[in-house]
């Protein structure tokens, strides 16, 4: 079983001519609503791939609450384990001009209440996963209550990164981050030591920091992974992307689905990075993301 820790938000998406300047008001041409969060994503991609997943998280007690959740449901997530707390559900208000130009700003609400009184309120659920999959949207002591609680693999999604004890860092099995992220972490764990430039050297330098397995995304280049069986790059199939939001979340909980079913690393990020390229070629986040049968065929038959 794979269990998520982690936020569920509303992403409204405003389409704009252009962004506003400071003190302008301006008619937006559009708007939609779309479920999201780093967590929800990552718990709808994991369970699309047939991983039975549960979200351990929070929603507000406000009408955004119900928008946040029908993807979830619809791909079989159990959401018993997310909490209604008072307050706003978490909101990312992001704002798209003509030119595809975006900014983007976030109310985390709801999800600051996933700390660790709350993952010990789920203790048995995080204990009982093959697979916890965490990331930077809640708190961090969310996030080390949830890795110590774990008994099988932590999978730390450091995105965004954010400040976590050390000894929480190298609970991670994989780590799985981008290169920007890579170079933010590094900088945490080894202070002025520098960052590399290369990719094969960031995952390197992270081993050696005691990092037991590391997943770094390079986007339409795909992934380099490595743990003790090896180094590996693995490139993502070429396709035409025409939205990579979501991607990343996309590559994480296939990762996580197949590393529950006990396939080795190398082996989750192939199937990772083929998930990853599937979501860029559709919009939005959940809604672009395979089953395995579009994923996958030869292995779903
Ligand atoms: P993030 O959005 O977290 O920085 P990436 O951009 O590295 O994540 O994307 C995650 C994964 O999605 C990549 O490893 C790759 O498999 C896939 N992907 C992203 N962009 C593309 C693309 N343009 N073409 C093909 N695959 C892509």
């Amino acid at each position: 079983e794979v269990v998520v820790v982690g936020s569920v938000n509303v992403d409204q998406v405003v389409r704009v001519a252009r962004l506003p300047a400071p003190g302008e008001t301006l008619l937006a041409t559009g708007m939609t609503l779309l479920p999201g969060g780093k967590g929800a994503n990552q718990a709808v991609a994991a369970a699309r791939l047939g991983a039975a997943t549960t979200l351990v998280g929070a929603v507000g007690d406000d009408s955004s609450a119900a928008a946040a959740l029908p993807l979830l449901r619809a791909a079989g997530v159990d959401v018993t384990t997310v909490e209604v707390v008072p307050g706003p559900t978490g909101l990312a208000i992001v704002t798209v001009d003509d030119a595809g130009e975006n900014s983007i700003v976030v109310v985390p609400g709801a999800n600051t209440a996933v700390d660790a009184d709350a993952v010990s309120r789920h203790a048995g659920v995080v204990a009982g996963a093959a697979v916890v999959v965490l990331q930077g949207e809640i708190p961090a002591a969310g996030v080390a209550a949830a890795a110590r609680a774990a008994t099988g693999r932590v999978l730390l999604n450091l995105a965004p990164v954010i400040p976590l004890d050390p000894s929480v860092v190298r609970l991670a099995d994989p780590l799985v981050v981008n290169e920007h992220e890579a170079g933010l972490l590094l900088e945490q764990l080894a202070p002025g030591s520098g960052t590399p430039s290369d990719d094969a050297a960031l995952v390197a330098a992270l081993r050696a920091q005691g990092i037991a397995s590391v997943a770094l995304t390079r986007g339409a280049a795909g992934a380099i992974c490595s743990d003790a069986d090896g180094t590996h790059t693995v490139p993502a199939p070429t396709v035409r992307a025409v939205d990579t939001s979501g991607a990343g979340d996309a590559f994480v909980g296939a990762l996580a689905a197949r590393l529950a079913v006990g396939a080795s690393l190398l082996e989750a990020v192939q199937l990772a990075v083929r998930v990853g390229a599937h979501a860029v070629q559709g919009h939005g986040t959940q809604p672009s993301y395979p089953t395995l049968d579009d994923a996958l065929p030869e292995v779903a038959r």
